[in-house]
């Protein structure tokens, strides 16, 4: 874990799975089964990133039940308003109380055809409304290959970076693409050896302080069983976890991960 005062992150990205009354649900669930555990959340933060449509029902639940829980969005775009049919404003989530927002995730850089730039203003965009962005980053299985392993996540992050100068709280997500759904996670070596050349990065573009205060999670087929190994990385600060962020007990057990992580 982290060698600074870093509180560790959990977040569970739900992709396009639970609708509202799901996520109601679940996050209710959740919250018992960590109350019940009696969760230290100074000491390990967990956020849920539902789909847009749940986000209203979640804020209201978590805020009428004061819930420890905290919450973030998917995507933003980089646009403030106007005619961009089906984007939704960085404004209109931090107006929801929204904490987080994921941006640059493989599957919108892939299947939405995000490109670095985009990814930069959209990251600019969050930061400018008082978003958190998660800024995810992560090579192919044929970028490692031809690239070896941190080249691409490096790359892609100085890109990110692009739009930002201030010292500020952003957060870095490094997934590799051939982890995320694959059940076949990197090795927590692995994970360090990338999680550590990203917090280079920062350092370069916006000091050494920003680096050494900034969460960088790894995420790619993260469980109950694997989180540990991560865990005891100096410079991996928590998890972005999908597949297993739908189920309650695990993701719960996740969140825990001090639970049983051996120093
Ligand atoms: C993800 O979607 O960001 C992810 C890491 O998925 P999974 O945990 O299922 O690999």
């Amino acid at each position: 874990m982290g060698v600074s005062n870093r509180v560790p992150l959990i977040a569970g990205n739900w992709k396009m799975n639970l609708d509202h009354l799901q996520s109601i649900a679940f996050v209710q669930k959740l919250a018992w089964t960590l109350k019940d555990a009696n969760h230290d959340f100074a000491g390990a933060e967990v956020a849920v990133f539902p789909p847009f449509t749940d986000l209203r029902s979640v804020q209201t639940l978590i805020s009428a039940d004061k819930l420890d829980l905290v919450f973030g969005a998917q995507d933003v775009s980089q646009f403030e308003s106007g005619a961009y049919t089906g984007e939704i404003s960085g404004a209109f989530l931090k107006a929801l109380d929204a904490k987080y927002v994921i941006i640059g995730h493989s599957e919108r850089r892939t299947m939405h055809a995000e490109s670095d730039e985009i990814v930069a203003a959209k990251s600019a965009a969050a930061i400018k409304h008082g978003l958190v962005p998660v800024i995810c980053v992560g090579e192919t299985a044929d970028d490692l290959e031809t690239h070896g392993p941190s080249a691409v996540p490096v790359a892609q992050l100085k890109a990110a970076l692009a739009g930002i100068s201030a010292p500020t709280d952003i957060v870095v997500a490094y997934e590799p693409v051939w982890a995320i759904g694959s059940g076949q996670a990197a090795t927590p070596e692995q994970a360090e050896q990338v999680c550590a050349a990203l917090r280079g990065v920062l350092a370069e573009a916006l000091g050494q302080d920003v680096a050494d205060a900034t969460r960088i999670l790894y995420g790619g087929s993260v469980k109950s069983g694997n989180i540990a190994g991560f865990m005891r990385q100096p410079n991996v600060d928590g998890a972005l976890v999908g597949g297993a962020s739908l189920d309650v007990a695990e993701f719960a057990a996740i969140s825990r991960f001090q639970k049983h992580v051996g120093v």
